[in-house]
């Protein structure tokens, strides 16, 4: 079977190896000129590992991963230790340690793996069409390509998803309230030990490092603020400063930490309300493009990784028909996915201050926690996936 996908993400780039594991035929478009990732890093909880497992990639990603051992809430004020306990309960939960990477590591190993010549990039789809078993997309430079399926993993803006859904009430981007500026640093002790995950919170803001590997440390800021300002790239850290200048020491240290010439990015987090109609014919949409959540449980890209766990299961399994499949990979995966969009807000709405007293409320918390209630809801996010129940895949 020739199969195209759209996107050379996280999502398209590990349904493309799960589909060229099995046998067809597989080609990867892409708008972008070059591989070039937004944003550093993202934790890999022990689903999205387990995927890459599945997709053979181990000892890759254990390689890419950084050792986070331990977490820790600090106050972002004072610097004062709210709570720290270990994260072994994760790994012997769900069978599988977690992993902070870089992106631009994880993406170059997806791509090198599916295989370079099969990607194309530059190529922007502007138009998607269907006639008899065959779908045809059309690019932006006039050309066109058709295969017998076509995967959409193209993202949070994704135009294969408006023709999946075509005739539907219209799939809006909510604004979840907040901006992340985000980056790696050279691991420094003196903002947080170099195998913890360590945040810092106050007033409705919050920051943390995260380790990857190679001596480094991903961090992120979640500034509270309407969607839209402008920002220009020559302001640096300004704005963080302006925002976390008057914190911890832990925290002044990491924003001198920074080198914004090399690894500073900034964006907008907005999500999209879950929808169940992610298959239309012959085409069907995957990550971002189905299922566009807010980093706050940072289960985005995991959940990109399921979709193509169970894309793949079905794609080895069912005989019936190309739609047959998708309509039951729509089933097994919509509603488990929209669920963690949902997790993923409420929990974005209890952190960043919308309603003081909630924050308050979870800030006091974090002061009597043992590590037992975090580490529940940290693998309640995991536990649910269908790499660990079977999830009706088969
Ligand atoms: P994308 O990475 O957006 O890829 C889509 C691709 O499609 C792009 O390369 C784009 O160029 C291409 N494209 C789009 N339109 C077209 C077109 N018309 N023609 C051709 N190509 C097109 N997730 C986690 O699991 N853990 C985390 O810790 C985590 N942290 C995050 C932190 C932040 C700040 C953010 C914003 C997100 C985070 N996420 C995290 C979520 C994660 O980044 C996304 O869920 C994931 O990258 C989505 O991958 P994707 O392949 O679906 O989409």
């Amino acid at each position: 079977m020739k199969i195209i996908v759209i996107g050379a993400g996280i999502g398209g780039a590990s349904a493309g190896i799960a589909l060229i594991r099995l046998g067809h035929e597989v080609v990867i478009y892409d708008r972008m000129r070059e591989n070039h990732p937004v944003g550093a890093a993202l934790s890999l909880w022990s689903n999205g590992v387990k995927v890459l497992n599945w997709l053979g990639l181990a000892d890759e990603v254990a390689a890419l991963g950084g050792r986070m051992d331990t977490m820790a809430y600090r106050d972002g004020l004072s610097g004062e230790t709210l709570c720290e306990f270990s994260l072994a309960p994760v790994t012997s939960a769900t069978g599988q340690r977690p992993y902070p990477v870089a992106r631009a590591d994880l993406q170059q190993l997806l791509m090198t793996t599916f295989g370079l010549e099969r990607i194309h990039l530059g190529k922007e789809v502007v138009a998607i069409s269907e006639s008899g078993d065959q779908v045809t997309v059309t690019f932006a430079d006039g050309s066109t390509d058709s295969g017998d399926l076509l995967i959409g993993a193209d993202g949070a803006r994704s135009l294969t998803r408006e023709y999946v859904a075509q005739g539907l009430a219209p799939i809006e981007r909510t604004y979840s309230g907040y901006t992340n500026f985000n980056g790696l640093i050279a691991t420094n002790s003196a903002v947080g030990p170099p195998d913890q995950w360590t945040t810092y919170v106050a007033g409705g803001k919050r920051c943390a490092v995260m380790p990857v590997a190679g001596g480094r440390s991903y961090f992120w800021f979640d500034v509270p603020q309407p969607a839209g300002l402008p920002y220009d790239r020559a302001e640096g850290i300004a704005p963080l400063e302006e925002a976390f200048g008057d914190w911890a020491p832990g925290v002044k240290e990491l924003l001198s930490s920074i080198d914004p010439a090399t690894s500073l990015n900034r964006v907008e987090i907005w999500d999209i309300d879950p929808f169940h109609t992610w298959v239309r014919g012959r085409v069907a949409i995957l990550g971002d493009a189905a299922h566009n959540t807010s980093p706050d449980i940072g289960q985005g890209a995991c959940s990109a990784l399921e979709d193509s766990f169970a894309l793949g299961i079905l794609m080895a399994t069912n005989t019936v028909s190309v739609q047959d499949t998708l309509l039951r990979y729509q089933k097994v995966r919509s509603e488990r996915a929209g669920e963690l969009v949902l997790r993923t807000r409420k929990r974005g709405d209890e952190t960043h201050g919308y309603d003081p007293a909630v924050t308050q409320a979870w800030y006091d918390g974090l002061r009597t926690e043992d590590g037992s209630g975090i580490m529940r809801g940290i693998i309640g996010n995991i536990t649910e996936s269908p790499v660990n129940l079977g999830g009706g895949v088969l």
